[in-house]
């Protein structure tokens, strides 16, 4: 068992300016020697992201060709971070559950929760009993098996996907879930893209990203809106530094001044540890929060002004004619939108913004990334096509050095809902799911995310089964979560370490442990490997070679058959048990399934894998039209009554979704303490707030009050009238209902709050 966490008082230091660098490798250092064996850990990061190795647990940033990965470090400080938490040498079995009861494992910090240690075998918390006790894996799935065909409907189930879960088990997972008769198939993309996937899907035909490594080198400007690529995609600065050494710009949109779109020293060149480090940067834009449609639209219009003067020298006059459908519309929209009423709404200057436009007024190789910032809005699929316009106006998308780029969070995300985890599946794919596997599957759309909060509140969700993750604290609106899991019947989590998921619970709980990305996993003597999708739609293979933390673990794969087992017995005409077996046989079902991956078993073991079809990157628009579409969007200013801040959720540079490896955010120069606020120093003064002060911070939703305290004020360089709060502690202040209307995405990055003084 892990030793105490001492307790520091908060620190704030100035924020840093630069990433990476010598510090990034002491960080690393650090955490390798704090959690796992040296030799074992080291091993391991030598496998990392490499050809033959596997694939990172953490983000889902995408690995350079076979002939360009690092054989020293193909890694970032926060893939080495999750190799280290998966590596450790710490393990939480029967007599850890013996020592602590539920009740009072919930009186203890996440961070010190999954410092516990691994978990070593299926744990059962019966009704009524204090503690977790071992359980057999075959009781286990016995027991899924009871309280599922106990179900008056197969839709009182649900089946949430972390985005970690590996291709081969997200298919079966979905296969099974069908099987059983419901599309519940809720999943953490629900919360983070979802709205990028709809917007697009719309605009281009495809969800996901157009551009692959080599376009962010070749690009003229790249932008990158509401992202924090040194903290969430470490290894893209590496993109960023060889963009600008061959002449490209940046242009930063961002609330928050982030170290890692400032200034970058590459933490595998010493050289580069001393001296000036690389500036990134070349326009950052303090936006306020949720401004960036309007600049967007801003920037648009000022385009449009000079395209006016000089024909065809500003717009792809020529792409726009034979690749898009709706630009009179859109210059019909830009004519018609007030300039000042849209540089308003961004917070900032038309200066700045015109410096903007004159950065991409010639250029015709334009990328734009983006991430949560934008996502987790209200009008985020509106912002989402405005992005989509910009690049269309400009021929910017389906050529080199141009197009989408949706930065995804989750090493997998993308390709588990490529296997069919998502709700509503288009109609072709189910048609060949039953056609392949002889079967049915449901017709009705299922719940999302916020769909099974809903229905687990109202008692017609019994059943929730977690295939990773830690959704008590992913989801939205935190105190209702836990009492729609609270309401459930039975609640099961496949996960790797202890996390507070286990401890909000239903009247039943299970939890299944299971192998890590960084162990072997062999069946019958034969070591299985399984497959990822990155951000660039790139497959490739993932083994692990290190023995498992405990011999009672199981593959994700032999959780979901050994299940499918109990449920539909074992002479089901689904092969399960072939499939636990032989994960050559999962793939041989997906390539009959899903188009793109003909020939998968012989093409994932080329050296790097290979690249799913992407319409938008070949200029191929799958749309209503059959071409790009350029759409018009209205714009909805914000207006908050007086004395209320809009605040949006961050996360530290010292964790990875919900886990937190430490409290060092290092970049932002805040230590020892994660509930913090951070508010501009003019706010504070006229909130008659001081350093450190203790706050109250109360969010306002469809008349509805949400409350945080126990909280600090922190001054720091954001937008007045904006604050910024750590995920997923903020996610108590976001209401359940308070999302996006067309994908349901919560709105994490805009809640209206008040920041009140308390007295000590
Ligand atoms: S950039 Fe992302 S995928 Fe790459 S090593 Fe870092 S955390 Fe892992």
């Amino acid at each position: 068992m892990k030793k105490p966490i001492s307790k520091k008082p908060l620190k704030t230091t100035p924020r840093v300016e630069e990433a990476a660098g010598l510090r990034s490798i002491q960080s690393v250092a650090y955490h390798i020697w704090e959690e796992t064996y040296i030799g074992r850990g080291v091993k391991t990061l030598f496998k990392l992201n490499q050809t033959k190795g596997f694939d990172c647990p953490s983000c889902a940033w995408p690995d350079p060709g076979p002939d360009e990965v690092s054989v020293v470090a193909e890694y970032c400080e926060n893939g080495a971070k999750a190799v280290a938490w998966e590596t450790t040498k710490y393990r939480v079995d029967a007599a850890f559950f013996d020592a602590h009861s539920v009740e009072s494992l919930l009186d203890q910090t996440d961070h010190w929760l999954e410092k516990q240690g691994r978990l070593t075998e299926p744990f059962i918390l019966k009704p009524g009993s204090s503690h977790y006790q071992p359980v057999s894996w075959d009781e286990a799935f016995a027991e899924i098996g009871r309280q599922l065909h106990q179900l008056d409907s197969p839709d009182e189930a649900m089946f949430y996907t972390s985005g970690r879960t590996s291709n081969e088990a997200a298919f079966l997972y979905q296969l099974f879930a069908r099987r059983f008769g419901t599309n519940n198939l809720p999943d953490c993309s629900n919360m983070c893209h979802e709205a990028s996937g709809k917007a697009l899907n719309e605009t281009l035909g495809i969800g996901k990203a157009s551009v692959v490594l080599e376009d962010i080198r070749e690009t003229e400007v790249l932008m990158i809106f509401g992202q924090n690529p040194g903290t969430n995609a470490p290894r893209m600065l590496a993109e960023l530094q060889k963009l600008k050494h061959n002449g490209g710009k940046i242009i930063a949109v961002n609330p928050l001044p982030e170290a890692g779109f400032m200034q970058f020293r590459h933490p595998q060149k010493p050289w580069e540890w001393v001296g000036k480090p690389t500036q990134l940067q070349d326009l950052y834009l303090p936006i306020k929060i949720n401004g960036d449609m309007a600049l967007l639209k801003a920037i648009q219009k000022i385009l449009w002004e000079a395209e006016k003067e000089r024909p065809g020298e500003v717009f792809d006059l020529d792409f726009i004619r034979e690749h898009t459908s709706g630009f009179e519309e859109v210059i019909n929209d830009l004519d018609r939108v007030q300039l000042d009423v849209l540089v308003a709404a961004t917070g900032l200057s038309l200066a700045e913004i015109r410096q903007a436009a004159e950065m991409l007024l010639t250029k015709k190789r334009i990328i734009i990334a983006w991430a949560m910032g934008i996502t987790q809005q209200r009008n985020a699929e509106s912002t989402i096509r405005e992005i989509v316009n910009l690049l269309l106006l400009k021929g910017a998308i389906g050529k080199k050095g141009a197009g989408t780029l949706p930065v995804r969070g989750h090493s997998n995300v993308q390709g588990d809902r490529t296997m069919g985890v998502w709700e509503k599946m288009p109609e072709a794919f189910m048609k060949r799911l039953g056609e392949v596997f002889s079967f049915s599957p449901p017709k009705a759309e299922g719940i999302g995310t916020i769909g099974a909060i809903q229905k687990m509140l109202e008692g017609t969700g019994k059943v929730f089964f977690g295939m990773g993750g830690n959704f008590a604290l992913a989801a939205p609106d935190t105190k209702v979560v836990f009492d729609a899991l609270r309401n459930c019947s039975l609640t099961v989590h496949v996960s790797t370490k202890l996390n507070r998921s286990h401890l909000v619970h239903g009247k039943t709980a299970l939890i299944l442990p299971c192998l890590g990305r960084t162990e072997a996993d062999l069946v019958e003597n034969r070591h299985q490997f399984v497959t990822t999708e990155d951000t660039a739609g790139r497959i490739r293979m993932s083994q692990g070679d290190l023995d498992p933390a405990s011999a009672s673990l199981k593959s994700e794969v032999a959780i979901v058959c050994g299940m499918a087992k109990a449920v539909f017995g074992e002479d089901d005409a689904i092969p399960w048990e072939q499939f636990s077996s032989d994960y050559d046989l999962i793939r041989d079902k997906i390539e009959a399934v899903i188009p793109g991956f003909e020939s998968y078993n012989k093409r994932i073991r080329q050296a790097g894998g290979f690249f799913l079809p992407n319409g938008s990157r070949e200029r191929r628009f799958t749309t209503r039209t059959g071409k790009a579409l350029l759409t018009v969007n209205s714009l909805n200013p914000n207006q908050l009554p007086t004395g209320r801040f809009v605040l949006m959720t961050v996360r530290s540079h010292d964790q990875f979704n919900t886990t937190v490896y430490g409290y060092d955010d290092r970049y932002r120069g805040i230590r020892n303490a994660r509930k913090v606020l951070m508010i501009h120093k003019a706010d504070m003064a006229a909130f008659g707030l001081s350093q450190g002060d203790p706050i109250k911070i109360t969010s306002f939703f469809q008349g509805e009050e949400r409350v945080l305290e126990g909280f600090s004020a922190v001054a720091y360089d954001i937008p007045p009238g904006c604050v910024a709060v750590y995920f997923p502690e903020g996610n108590v202040l976001v209401a359940v209902d308070n999302h996006s209307p067309e994908s349901h995405c919560p709105a994490s990055k805009y809640i209206e709050v008040v920041v009140e003084k308390i007295n000590a």
